[in-house]
């Protein structure tokens, strides 16, 4: 994907060096993370900042080009977490490590995003230990 730098810069601007969804921040890790489309291109989604959010490479793996997913409890579809057009703290809460779904479309990102995983738990207690992990919500 080749974005206008313009456009680009200011996706990573607005997020403050963290996936929009996991919030983890791009500093302990090894890859850039990537600006995926919300919607995606194939879907119609377009270049535009409404559009784009940054998303650490595990997210947007789990993602993939999905707009919906099963809500664990309930068992029905629902929208995934947009982050361009929600508020994180509408949705998601940080209890210690683990990342709590507020919502029904919180609970659901937080099972098709794998989001409470072994190993992000993990690097949340290294982000604690410099002073990043809880994030500071903007
Ligand atoms: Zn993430």
């Amino acid at each position: 994907m080749s974005l206008p730098h313009e456009l680009a810069a200011a996706v990573r601007q607005r997020a403050h060096g963290r996936c929009r969804y996991c919030l983890m921040h791009q500093a302990l890790q090894g890859a850039t993370f990537h600006i995926e489309h919300i919607i995606p291109e194939s879907k119609g989604g377009r270049d535009d900042l409404s559009n784009l959010a940054l998303a650490c490479p595990s997210c947007n793996l789990h993602r993939s080009d999905r707009t919906t997913a099963t809500d664990p409890d309930g068992g029905s579809l629902v929208p995934l977490f947009h982050p361009a057009r929600e508020s994180w703290p509408d949705h998601f809460r940080f209890l210690d490590y683990r990342v709590e779904g507020l919502t029904v479309v919180g609970r659901a990102t937080v099972a098709a995003l794998d989001l409470n995983h072994p190993r992000r738990l993990q690097i949340r207690a290294a982000e604690e230990r410099l002073g990043l992990h809880p994030p500071a919500l903007h």
